[in-house]
């Protein structure tokens, strides 16, 4: 192997380069994406947005765009099939891709689903699979058009491309906030990491004793809420009868506080959340308090919980007011890079951004380990 690559190299395909190694979780995940790709300059006049949304938007002619997105779930990363049904699977990983499209004010249309597989799956475990993207297909009119389908030496991945049309005027970006803006969310938030603490607890039991039943009874909501979300596909349409045109927007996949930084950062503003206005099941209360966590922890940094975030003029403010889809948790300040939660007391803390980011975890637990 080593006298292949030296091989290679020797041909000067590339410009050689030092031998430096960065380890990634250096740089984080989007860290890393930044680092790979902001020397990319786009050449072509049709690309309207390319890196930096949660889709790309792409001229279609006559004021028409066409918005694409894609995301990857890895087995042992973003799923574990041992509580992770694959028909569950398969819907999720429509969800997750479906949810970018929203978060442009799009509703999405079609769908391209690419997997690697290893030979430990049979037939019908696949079948199941496709039950599930199939069900999400049926619920939100999406046509499968492509894919691509190779093997794998371990786990399963699956990566969803989905693609939306819309006018270009109807299209919201992350970058557009104003200042003063209201910060408004749908539906509610912790879910999906309540749903996830379950699992891994029910697993741990199990993993003890094989013979215990696994106790989900009364946690159908937040379980269903991280094993079979929902893309706020209602949200795009409810947003236009009520016409109401965010300034920005984004899908809460990182956990609210993440997912106001990167509206705010972009839109080079500071932003304020006020902890008494996050809008949280009364499951979702119950259960931190079983596992004696404060639940304004999840709603922040849970995570996977694929709700809309965008912010509107305040003008706006009477045709959102009392709908129990919304919930205004905060506004836009003309600070830039000041991010604030607003305790219960009144005391202001820095809001910083913890997600989903799987290279910083695999770094803390190469931290807690060594
Ligand atoms: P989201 O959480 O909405 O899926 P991400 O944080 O994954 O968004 O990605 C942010 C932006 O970076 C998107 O525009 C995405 O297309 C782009 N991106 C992510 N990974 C890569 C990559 N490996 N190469 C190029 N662009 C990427
Ligand atoms: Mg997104």
């Amino acid at each position: 192997m080593h006298c292949l690559i030296g091989y290679f190299c020797s041909m000067s395909l590339f410009e050689e380069k030092s031998p430096k190694r960065t380890p990634l979780s250096d740089l984080g995940e989007f860290g890393l994406i930044d680092h790979l790709t902001q020397n990319f300059k786009t050449k072509q006049s049709s690309t309207l947005k390319g890196i930096g949304d949660d889709a790309a938007v792409l001229a279609a002619g006559k004021g028409r765009v066409q918005v694409v997105s894609s995301d990857m779930l890895v087995e042992g990363v973003h799923f574990d099939l041992s509580y992770a049904p694959l028909k569950h699977l398969g819907y999720k990983a429509m969800s997750v891709n479906l949810s970018d499209i929203c978060a442009m004010n799009v509703v999405p249309k079609q769908v391209l689903v690419s997997m690697a597989v290893s030979n430990r799956f049979p037939v019908e475990a696949l079948e199941e699979l496709y039950e599930g993207i199939y069900a999400a297909c049926a619920r939100y009119e999406i046509d499968l058009v492509g894919g691509d389908t190779t093997s794998s030496t371990s786990g399963l991945v699956l990566s969803v491309t989905a693609i939306g049309e819309a006018d270009e005027k109807d299209i919201v970006y992350r970058d557009t906030a104003k200042e003063g803006d209201l910060l408004v969310v749908t539906g509610d938030l912790g879910g999906a990491y309540m749903g996830l603490q379950i699992l891994e607890r029910e697993k741990a039991v199990y993993q003890e004793n094989p013979n215990m039943q696994p106790d989900l009874q009364g946690n159908e909501y937040v379980l269903e809420r991280q094993l079979k979300p929902e893309p706020r596909v209602d949200i795009v349409t409810l947003l236009k009868e009520l016409d109401v045109h965010p300034t920005s927007m984004i899908d809460v996949s990182d956990g609210l506080s993440s997912e106001s930084l990167h509206l705010a950062s972009k839109s080079d503003l500071g932003v304020r959340i006020y902890e008494d206005k996050l809008p949280m099941d009364p499951t979702v209360l119950s259960l931190c308090d079983e596992f004696q966590l404060d639940p304004t922890v999840p709603v922040l940094n849970g995570g996977e919980d694929y709700e809309l975030l965008f912010t509107v003029n305040p003008s706006d403010f009477e045709k959102i007011k009392g709908n129990p889809n919304f919930s205004i948790v905060g506004h836009m300040t003309p600070d830039k890079g000041d991010y604030y939660l607003i305790a219960k007391d009144g005391k202001a803390h820095p809001l910083n951004a913890q997600g989903w980011n799987a290279l910083l975890q695999k770094k803390e637990e190469k931290k807690s380990t060594s």
